[in-house]
């Protein structure tokens, strides 16, 4: 287990390739500190629910500003984290910013349905629960505007415990959704035996979306599957205007991707809620 280590400190310096090991190896060291030292930040992307656009759904999107490096995406750190054991601090950090941002909305009057992402090695922490049932009790916000993004093989790792600690998290009313549906070993049968309500169809069928295409037809039948299985469906990176006029005919539930809003930092955020609701089509450009 300390190859990794070994092998960075003898090629570091031999050759481009290298230089990638490099950066791997400080973003990894680096990784523990972020969460202390105010390094980390939420972005929030809209999601926009079809059946009543009045309703303010998001996702909080985590975003590391690193002091030398910059903006790191989490498709780069969030790996490394969930590798070399740090990805609980990171989680712990979302969470408490997600329900503190939910609290600070509802001063302002705005009630939030904030998704957020957490990994694998949550799902095996059977103290989960508990903390975050403390943390919304602390900061006096239902569970129910929680819900946690989580991926078929996070459960298949470990399927006793995760099936704990999701009931766990049901039991706080927390709402659970399976993200980047499609992908990997997901399948419908095995939704049936997880408490779940929502399932976020993978941005690769949706992207392009044309009626007769291949992904049209796993798009609208997944759609109507997860229906009649009881589960509210969410089309994850949409981009084009033609996407979303297919899926709405399509009974999707929610949509969420460029076209209606990119991640926002909070500040624009917290603007785009206040857009004037009485013109949902604004959302829509
Ligand atoms: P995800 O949860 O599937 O999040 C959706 C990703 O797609 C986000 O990338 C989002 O910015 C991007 N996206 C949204 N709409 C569009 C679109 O229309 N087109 C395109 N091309 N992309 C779109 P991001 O923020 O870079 O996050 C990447 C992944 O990193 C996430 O995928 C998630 O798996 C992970 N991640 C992000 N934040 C967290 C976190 O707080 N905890 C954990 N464990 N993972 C996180
Ligand atoms: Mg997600
Ligand atoms: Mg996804
Ligand atoms: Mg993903």
């Amino acid at each position: 287990q300390d190859a990794g280590h070994h092998a960075g400190r003898i090629q570091v310096y031999e050759s481009g390739r290298d230089i990638a090991l490099q950066r791997q190896v400080q973003l990894i060291r680096d990784l523990r500190r972020a969460a202390q030292q105010d390094e980390l930040l939420l972005h929030y992307q809209p999601k926009l629910d079809l059946r009543d656009r009045t309703k303010i759904q998001a996702e909080g999107l985590l975003r590391w500003q690193h002091p030398q490096l910059g903006m790191i995406s989490p498709g780069e750190f969030i790996p490394l984290a969930e590798r070399t054991g740090s990805i609980q601090l990171l989680s712990a950090w979302v969470i408490e910013e997600g329900v503190r941002q939910l609290q600070h909305w509802r001063t302002l009057g705005f009630s939030v349905q904030l998704s957020l992402n957490i990994s694998t090695e949550d799902l095996l922490d059977t103290e989960l629960p508990a903390r975050v049932g403390e943390l919304l009790a602390h900061h006096d916000v239902p569970g129910s505007q929680l819900t946690f993004e989580i991926t078929e093989s996070g459960v298949m790792l470990n399927p006793t415990v995760a099936l704990q600690v999701l009931h766990g998290l049901r039991e706080k009313d927390i709402c659970l959704s399976v993200d980047d549906f499609g992908t990997g070993y997901s399948s419908l049968t095995q939704l049936k035996r997880m408490p779940v309500q929502e399932l976020k169809i993978d941005q690769a069928f949706i992207r392009d979306l044309h009626e007769t295409s291949e992904d049209a037809m796993i798009v609208r039948s997944t759609i109507e599957m997860s229906h009649s299985l009881g589960l509210t469906v969410v089309a994850e990176g949409v981009e084009l205007q033609r996407s979303l006029d297919l899926l709405e005919r399509w009974n999707c539930d929610s949509v969420q991707g460029y076209l209606i809003s990119r991640p926002l930092p909070v500040q624009a955020f917290e603007a785009w809620m206040q857009r004037p609701s009485s013109s949902p089509n604004s959302l829509v450009h």
